[in-house]
């Protein structure tokens, strides 16, 4: 906040002092009277209307009654001393408790007498109960003190409850700080946008945040604040972007030319998807403009990103250039290769993997033909990101799995040429819109929302302990079709024994449900050595074996058209997309394929939640859409370094609306003025100026 009032330490608000001050920092990390003001109430608790006491739910947070006393009496001596009242309405009776301040309640209280009370209720002995609750002679017909608002309650710790700052005392707290400053906070967007989405001011909206009259007032405080926050955190994204884009120039490809139409015309074996096209035209698009291109491809497992990569490549090519594209692991790596090598044919493009484990002779050569520009197309792992590996002219570079490379890495591509190559992004973890725009701040994002026609959708089951029998049979009834099986085990991070047994617990009953020499069982888990894991897994691929017992090894990687059966052991235990991504292992070939979800009888909430999704959908978009619901955009994988941690107000997955009118209106804004430089943007321009609004610029990427 730019006014110096609001600066001032917490000491010297009104009512703090030395000692609270240090309790307030260490606990709260409230600092400054800014730091309070933004210490946002987690909830109101409704004041405006009374419950009857056969309403009250045990897992109510406050409720307000209106009950009359027929009873007092002081029970135990010393320490158990208490005071219990009793009250009731027309519909039942509840129980007061006080453990303190005894004789002062005792005399307050009158039977026969009306009370508003109000507290968090509980249950004793099948009774409801209350203690400690805020007690208030009631007045018909008079309006009562405090019990017709929305009251604020905060967030405190046992170590501010001895400082008596618990909620009431907080609140009290940022009444005095209102009271005396409430007229200090500036506004800090312009007056135009404040008509045009019809924005509270900002002060009001501070006020009204912690103390609304109603909750309508509370709404318009609360999307005035979120609308702020979201707004500077895309002003700031997209200004990085526009930074971006002037500093650095991008390769034109300005033509189609040979390799890409003899492809495109003689080796595509399939016509593409609309969503394919749509994605071909918007990375020509970029590519044509003379800036470099930073795009993020998300699409599920099998939606067909490969392809696009490889005509994109092409394109490159056609334009003088050499391509590569990067995975994270050598299977991966080995598979683009082989994948590329089969759709382009021999003789067609050069083409060469470049991994860890190629030796030093064959090594020698590819980098010998990249410098000279022999090779055009270099597929590999981290090892295509040396520094001793040259390229020629790099024009375009694909990387999949945006997970496991960060921004420096992609930095270091960049450099691979005078003028930056441009960078294809693919993601097959689909995550939701509000978090791709927040967490991609400097990529632009395109999406393949669509999978080819033809195309069997996986069936996915859910099958409880008990059913296990059924799902062997199951197996057994596609095992006799051809088809081969994944059985996954669950990583519990607390113990690599504890993994391991479990796993070795499960070869255990499949070797014995599927015994020599009928059956024959791959085991991969982490604890193998690369070669073991590679042999095992080649004995699977090459179809020698039937079922694939792993733990989640086999999540990134693997591509066994034939597999068809995908069976998740323990799958409550697993996080959505993960159960998404293990799932996308099957579905590759023709024919049916299917999910299995096996679990234990008693499910969590949120678990039952997880394996009703799966079973439901297929869209991967709907799954991160509900994982983000069920965990917060801050757990979703990437979230850590993206800001999207940093917001107070907002939350992602819900206020996915104001995340994008606020985009959109920064983007119109840069538009018309990329500077900030008119009278009526000077405003915006200080937030670069100053750390605004609570939100660390440079965590975000
Ligand atoms: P992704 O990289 O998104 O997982 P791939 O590009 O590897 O997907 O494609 C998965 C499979 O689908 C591959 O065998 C590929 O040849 C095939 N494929 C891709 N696009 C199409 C399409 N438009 N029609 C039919 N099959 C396709
Ligand atoms: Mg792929």
């Amino acid at each position: 906040m730019n006014n110096q009032h609001l600066q001032t330490p917490i000491e010297y608000l009104k009512g703090v002092g030395v000692s609270r001050a240090e309790a307030l920092k260490k606990e709260l990390q409230i600092y400054r009277f800014e730091d309070l003001l933004r210490h946002f109430p987690y909830k109101h608790i409704d004041r405006t209307r009374f419950y009857k006491i056969k309403d009250i739910q045990p897992d109510m947070p406050y409720v307000q009654v209106l009950a009359r006393v027929f009873q007092k009496e002081i029970l135990g001596e010393k320490h158990t001393k208490r005071l219990i009242v009793q009250a009731k309405d027309d519909t039942g009776v509840i129980e007061l408790a006080w453990f303190q301040g005894i004789r002062w309640v005792e005399k307050m209280v009158v039977p026969g007498k009306v009370y508003v009370l109000f507290g968090k209720p509980g249950f004793f002995n099948g009774k409801v109960q209350m203690s400690h609750p805020e007690l208030e002679p009631y007045t018909p017909g008079v309006q009562q003190k405090g019990n017709l608002t929305l009251q604020p309650a905060y967030n405190s710790t046992e170590k501010l409850k001895q400082f008596s700052l618990d909620s009431k005392g907080i609140q009290k707290l940022v009444a005095i700080l209102l009271e005396q400053h409430g007229r200090d906070i500036e506004e800090n967007l312009p007056a135009y946008i404040i008509n045009r989405m019809r924005l509270m001011p900002r002060a009001d909206a501070y006020r009204y945040i912690h103390f609304p009259n109603n909750a309508n007032q509370l709404k318009e405080a609360q999307y005035r604040l979120k609308f702020e926050e979201l707004f500077f955190l895309q002003l700031k994204l997209l200004k990085n972007k526009l930074l971006h884009t002037q500093k650095f120039k991008g390769n034109i490809f300005d033509k189609v030319g040979n390799y890409f139409n003899d492809f495109y015309h003689h080796k595509l074996p399939f016509p593409l998807t609309n969503a394919q096209k749509r994605v071909l035209r918007e990375i020509r698009q970029d590519t044509q403009r003379g800036v470099q291109m930073n795009r993020l491809l998300q699409g599920d497992v099998g939606s067909g990103k490969t392809v696009v990569a490889l005509m994109c490549m092409l394109i490159a090519i056609d334009n003088g250039f050499q391509a590569c594209i990067m995975a994270p692991t050598e299977i991966l790596a080995t598979q683009h290769y082989e994948t590329i090598k089969n759709l382009v044919g021999d003789g067609f493009v050069e083409v060469a993997l470049l991994t860890g484990s190629v030796p030093q002779k064959a090594r020698r050569v590819i980098h010998e033909h990249l410098e000279d520009g022999r090779l055009q197309i270099l597929v590999g792992t981290h090892a295509l990101i040396e520094d001793k590996v040259q390229y020629k002219n790099l024009g375009f570079v694909v990387i999949d799995e945006q997970h496991r490379f960060g921004v420096e890495q992609r930095a270091k591509l960049w450099k691979k040429n005078i003028i930056p190559p441009h960078v294809l992004v693919m993601t097959a973890t689909p995550i939701p819109r509000t978090l791709a725009m927040t967490m991609y701040g400097d990529l632009d994002i395109s999406v393949i929302d669509e999978l080819p026609a033809g195309r069997k959708p996986i069936q996915t089951i859910h099958f409880y302990e008990a059913q296990r029998l059924r799902m062997f049979g199951f197996m057994k009834q596609e095992i006799a079709k051809g088809r081969q099986i994944y059985v996954v085990y669950p990583l519990i991070q607390e113990s690599e024994k504890l993994d391991l047994k479990n796993l070795q617990d499960g070869v255990e009953i499949m070797s014995r449900e599927f015994p020599l020499p009928q059956y024959r069982i791959s085991i991969v888990h982490g604890k193998l050595k690369a070669a073991e894991k590679e042999f095992e897994m080649q004995r699977f691929i090459k179809g020698e074996t039937q079922i694939m017992v792993a733990t989640t090894v086999i999540e990134v990687g693997v591509n066994v058209p034939n597999a068809s059966v995908m069976i998740i052991e323990n799958a409550e235990r697993f996080g959505l997309s993960q159960l998404h991504q293990l799932r996308g292992r099957v579905g590759r070939g023709a024919e049916q394929s299917y999910c299995i979800l096996m679990s234990k009888e008693k499910l969590s909430n949120d678990g039952r939640i997880r394996l009703n999704t799966m079973v439901k959908t297929n869209n991967g978009f709907e799954i991160a859409e509900i994982d983000m619901q069920l965990r917060g955009p801050g757990n979703i994988e990437g979230t850590q370094q993206s800001g999207v941690l940093d917001l107070k107000v907002a939350d992602l997955a819900t206020d996915q609306e104001v995340l994008q009118q606020a985009r959109d209106l920064v983007i119109e804004i840069f538009d018309k003025d990329p500077q900030l430089a008119s009278p009526e943007n000077m405003i915006l321009n200080r937030a670069f100026q100053q750390k605004d609004g609570g939100l660390t610029w440079n965590k975000i990427s």
